[in-house]
């Protein structure tokens, strides 16, 4: 695996890294990150010339945050990534960010104990984030 450079402030992060060391920034692993835009592109879901690249990257923090969620029976897949992006996309969404009122959060958690473990730790202030 390559070093992530950090999409915030550039910093070169080992590969394992999930958060910047030096602005604390979510790290877009770039694999993932090209899986994810050939592949919402392949679907046809995106009929302006570039992806809303603010929505995807704040899509990305959110998957990452739940993803880190260890309470969670299952976690959301890339796959699910991909159609809530598409959704998000479909009723124009500009931002998103990590709460409770997460637009379409079925689509990324499929267990309603996993729900329920996801607004406890966004209403319950127990899980925090810079936003
Ligand atoms: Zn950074």
């Amino acid at each position: 695996m390559a070093d992530v450079f950090c999409n915030n402030c550039g910093h070169r992060n080992p590969p394992e890294a999930n958060f910047c060391s030096a602005c604390g920034a979510a790290l877009v692993h770039h694999s993932d990150l090209t899986l994810t835009i050939s592949s919402v592109e392949a679907a046809g879901e995106v009929h302006e010339p570039d992806v809303n690249q603010r929505l995807l990257d704040q899509a990305l923090e959110v998957f990452y945050a739940i993803r880190g969620m260890d309470r969670l029976r299952k976690k959301p897949s890339t796959s699910e990534l991909v159609d809530w992006i598409a959704m998000l996309q479909a009723i124009e969404m500009s931002e998103v960010g990590l709460s409770a009122d997460l637009p379409f959060l079925g689509t990324l958690l499929k267990k309603e104990q996993d729900l329920a473990a996801f607004l406890d730790a966004t209403s319950g202030g127990g899980f925090r984030r810079r936003m």
